[in-house]
């Protein structure tokens, strides 16, 4: 080997072991479109010498043919990634980019700033230390500006750099500089960061990048890559107490039994007590697995197997954590979300919640309150809209181990996924658990439904009518129920008379009133049930999840939905209460069937076409229907 040969391959270890040894900033850089985000990241890789002599190439090839910059090299196509999207002149999902200098390595999320993506950069902040928050000097602080701020304020970022980019556009004139930090400062002030770092600076000219910017001698605090290269960040999760929540049961053979995931926090060694949540199973730890290697300890990050020395019920979703410090367990939370969904998220509507490995069904008990981005103020609100921020009250089907999102990024953090399109429609922190969770416990009585059942001789359930107004689930439930009460089977029907009237007449016909309509309605189906009532339901329940979480209240084989069908324009020939015709006069807003949506039940337990069959036929159809089924055969 030649010895030239020699030196470069000691050079090149050399490198990578002084590389190895340097620590990882995470940052974000958010912006609004055209801020120069993606000038700002390609001028930092591009001075931090760690592009390719191809790449490079390539770059001034690219700028040359797309024109952007005229002969100059356009940065932002570095990291514009994808062809497609650099044609369409948009960034659209989180990328991480890494980049070194001698004194530390960078892994940075380059994401888009159009509100429509605000979900990608909730992601790319979720993991960084800190923000650097892009204004264009000519266009100053803007709401998008406030909105990411926010963001990264909730997710806990500390640090956070205003670049105050363009300033070659301004003449870099001080002034401008100081009214956009002055700006700033006052709508920060009211956020938790710890130290606000304003830089002006030229992305596309290179000022206050790496080197001091002869334009700007008025300014005497760091350039951009000097303060990245030295802020001090808090410590990692390692010196929280250990937690793991198990992603899977791995059980090649009847005689190993492993669990496998990723420690979120703190350190596992062998030999270790861990407490399993939340059933409280107290185990010692003995073996941890990486592979095909056996290791005396875990730490944040590491992604593992690890056996206990007995048998323990774990499933996933389960969160080992330090016997001796344990965390709580808890089924309803005060959270701060970011609402990423086109589709309003609504009181009383239910979601999937995911943190870590564990989904739960969860409901939005209440929305406390929603903020004015601009002004940080509080409006109150039923519904969230896309992009909103807020702190909700949410209610899970069932307890899970958690902790507060500024204690444990990886053990308070969820997002809530729509259980029909399964996008993801929110991200959010917990903050606390609600007292009451752990005070209210369900008391048992002695008579319970079992004995109910008994003593009437039949299971109560729910006949859960639904269909167009006018379609005809008063006039079947009217005669369902004769038919039932004359063969001693007790009774009961819910609908709009006796509920619209009472518990319910505080609710109008919006959406987020249809929605807590109906689980209002729910909930007192399943308390009549418990005592022992077939109820019959005659409501339109237009919408689907909500049919479906009145379903979930209740036991498998006792809720009975029926979809009453007819089409449309023999609902409004028929229109029993003059209803149809009142909507096309304009006289009721939000009327189903006319300007509010029917969302036709997928898989109902029994469907009749009303216009189809007579009223006796649609009875005796149900009857069957009910009289068939499991639950009725059993406790007959
Ligand atoms: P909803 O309760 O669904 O709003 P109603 O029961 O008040 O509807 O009105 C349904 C109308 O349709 C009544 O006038 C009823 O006589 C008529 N109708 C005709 N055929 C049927 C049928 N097979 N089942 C139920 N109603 C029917």
């Amino acid at each position: 080997m030649a010895t030239s040969d020699v030196s470069v391959i000691s050079r090149v270890e050399e490198y990578i072991d002084q590389q190895a040894s340097l620590d990882v900033l995470r940052f974000i850089t958010c912006g609004s479109v055209d801020d120069g985000k993606s000038t700002l990241i390609g001028r930092m890789l591009y001075e931090a010498q760690l592009i390719f002599e191809d790449q490079v190439a390539t770059l001034k090839n690219d700028s040359r043919k797309m024109g952007t910059q005229g002969r100059e090299i356009d940065y932002a196509l570095l990291v514009d990634g994808l062809v497609a999207e650099r044609e369409q002149g948009i960034t659209i999902d989180v990328a991480y980019r890494f980049f070194a200098t001698d004194h530390r390595k960078f892994i940075v999320a380059d994401t888009p700033g159009h509100e429509q993506y605000t979900r990608n950069m909730v992601t790319g902040a979720s993991t960084a230390d800190v923000a650097v928050i892009l204004v264009d000097a000519t266009s100053g602080v803007l709401t998008q500006t406030r909105r990411h701020s926010f963001i990264v304020s909730l997710l806990g970022i500390k640090h956070v750099v205003l670049a105050v980019n363009k300033m070659d556009l301004v003449d870099y004139d001080r002034a401008i500089f100081d009214k956009t930090v002055e700006d700033y400062r006052t709508f920060a002030e009211n956020l938790s960061f710890e130290s606000i770092t304003e830089i002006p600076l030229s992305a596309l000219q290179g000022d206050n990048i790496i080197e001091r910017s002869a334009h700007t001698n008025w300014y005497s605090g760091p350039t951009l890559l000097g303060f990245l290269e030295t802020v001090e960040v808090g410590q990692s999760e390692l010196n929280h107490p250990f937690r793991f929540p198990v992603q899977w049961v791995n059980r090649p053979s009847a005689d190993f039994r492993g669990y496998s995931g990723t420690v979120v926090a703190g350190i596992v060694e062998k030999g270790q007590q861990v407490r399993v949540l939340p059933s409280g199973e107290v185990a010692r730890v003995e073996d941890i697995i990486l592979f095909t290697n056996h290791l005396d300890q875990a730490v944040a990050d590491q992604a593992v197997t690890i056996t206990l020395d007995h048998e323990v019920d774990i499933s996933r979703g389960d969160v080992l954590v330090a016997a001796d410090n344990p965390c709580e367990v808890s089924d309803q939370f005060e959270v701060s979300l970011v609402w990423m969904d086109k589709e309003p998220g609504y009181i009383g509507r239910n979601y999937w919640l995911v943190s870590g490995t564990s989904r739960v069904n969860a409901t939005f008990s209440d929305i406390k309150y929603k903020y004015n981005i601009n002004t940080l103020e509080q409006l109150s609100s039923k519904s969230l809209e896309l992009n909103d921020i807020a702190e909700v009250t949410l209610s899970l089907d069932k307890g899970i181990p958690f902790e507060s999102y500024s204690d444990s990024k990886g053990m308070g953090s969820f997002v809530l996924i729509d259980r029909y399109s399964h996008a993801t429609v929110s991200a959010g922190m917990v903050n606390f658990a609600l007292r009451r969770a752990q005070n209210v416990h369900g008391q048992a009585f002695v008579v319970d439904k079992a004995a109910r059942t008994k003593l009437s001789g039949h299971p109560g359930m729910v006949i859960w009518f639904t269909g167009l107004s006018g379609s005809g689930k008063s006039t079947i439930a009217n005669s369902l129920e004769q038919e039932l009460h004359n063969r001693g089977i007790r009774t009961y029907i819910l609908d709009g008379d006796n509920v619209r009237h009472g518990l319910n007449n505080d609710l109008g016909f919006t959406d987020a009133d249809r929605i807590e309509n109906i689980r209002r309605i729910g909930e007192v189906s399943k308390l009549m049930v418990d005592a022992g009532i077939v109820v019959m339901t005659s409501f339109i329940s237009p919408f689907r999840s909500e049919r479906d979480m009145a379903r979930t209240l209740l036991e498998p084989g006792e809720f009975v939905e029926v979809h009453v069908d007819v089409p449309l324009e023999a609902a409004e020939q028929r229109d029993p209460k003059g209803l149809y015709k009142k909507a096309r006069r304009g006289e009721l807003p939000n009327f189903t069937g006319i300007d509010s949506d029917y969302e036709i039940p997928e898989a109902p337990d029994l469907h009749i076409r009303t216009d189809l069959l007579s009223v006796d036929d649609c009875v005796t159809q149900v009857m069957t229907c009910v009289e068939e089924s499991e639950l009725w055969q059993q406790d007959r």
